[in-house]
Formats: structure tokens, C-alpha cells, sequence
């Protein structure tokens, strides 16, 4: 038995995260979405509304739980028993930072493997912080992320 984790701040989830949980829960037998509690970002949606959106999100994924996390990702992975931690990859930029923090958690926790799953093109430019500006400035976002996010996005700003 083979569980993962997927952590990331997810503020929210997009079509692009729930892309990468889908296809990891198909290659994993266990997937445990990890929802990093302070990310060193500013935050549109609180722990519990991360969590929630993300939750209902993979209601249909038997095998796909969601909980939030502090600290060390190798340590939330250790305490949930997942051997393997997912990141989705979308351009050069993104393999940059993914490859220092691949060494980095491989450093500290040489027993949890990391692996990469390269975003679908239709999501290649889709970053929970653009959506947000998009969102902010009146744009649609519908078609980017779940129904259930675009109403929450929505209601955060007031529409
Ligand atoms: P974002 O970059 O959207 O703010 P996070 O920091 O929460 O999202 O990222 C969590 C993980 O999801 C990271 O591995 C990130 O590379 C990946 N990810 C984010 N957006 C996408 C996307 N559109 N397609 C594939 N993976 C993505």
C-alpha cells in the first residue's frame, strides 16, 4: 500500500491542483492533500475554507482525504505514513524552486520520494495567485476552478 501526500497552500484550489490530486490518487493507492497551514504568502481564504474547498472538491475520490498542516512537509508526510510527495510541475520557473526544495527535502528526509507530475497544458498558466488577480479585477474565472471555488471567490469579494 502506497500513500502520498500533495501538500500546497491551495488558496485556492484550481482546475490545475485538482488535476494533479486526480491523476496522483490514480497512481497512488492513498492520497492525503496537505493544506499548509501559513504559507509565506497573503492569504484570501482561511485554513478551514482551504481545507473545506479542497474537500469538496475530491468528494468523489474514495481514496483522497484533505488535512490541514504546519511545519515541515517532510514531517506531515512522516506523520501520515506517506512515502511519496506529489508536486505539479507547470513551467522552467516552477521546476527551478521544485528541483532546490526536491534537494532540500531529500536532505532532511532521504526515505520520502518526491514525484513530479507536469501540469496539462490546459493548465500550464494557471497559478492560484493570478486567478485571484483575475478574480479581483472582475474577470471570469469559471471555467479555472471548480464551481463550489468560483461561488466562494465570489462571495470573498463581494459579488
Ligand atoms: P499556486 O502555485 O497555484 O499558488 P500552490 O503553491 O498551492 O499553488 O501549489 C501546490 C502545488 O500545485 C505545487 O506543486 C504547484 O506547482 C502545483 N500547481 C499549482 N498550480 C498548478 C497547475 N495549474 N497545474 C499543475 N500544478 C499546479
Amino acid at each position: 500500500m502506497i500513500r502520498a501526500t500533495y501538500p500546497g497552500s491551495f488558496d485556492p484550489v484550481t482546475n490545475g491542483h485538482l488535476d494533479i490530486a486526480t491523476r496522483a490518487a490514480g497512481l497512488f493507492d492513498e492520497l492525503v492533500v496537505g493544506v499548509y497551514d501559513i504559507p509565506q504568502k497573503s492569504l484570501m481564504f482561511s485554513t478551514k475554507e482551504r481545507v473545506e474547498l479542497f474537500s469538496l472538491a475530491v468528494a468523489k475520490l474514495k481514496n483522497v482525504k484533505v488535512a490541514p498542516y504546519n511545519g515541515l512537509t517532510v514531517d506531515f508526510a512522516k506523520k501520515m505514513g506517506a512515502k511519496v510527495i506529489v508536486r505539479g510541475l507547470r513551467s522552467a520557473t516552477d521546476f527551478e524552486s521544485e528541483f532546490e526544495m526536491n534537494m532540500m527535502n531529500k536532505h532532511m528526509a532521504p526515505e520520502v520520494e518526491q514525484v513530479f507530475l507536469v501540469s496539462d497544458l490546459a493548465f500550464q498558466f494557471l497559478s492560484a495567485r493570478l486567478l485571484k488577480e483575475v478574480a479581483n479585477l472582475g474577470g471570469t474565472i469559471d471555467h479555472l476552478v471548480p464551481q463550489h471555488v468560483a461561488q466562494a471567490l465570489r462571495q470573498k469579494l463581494g459579488r
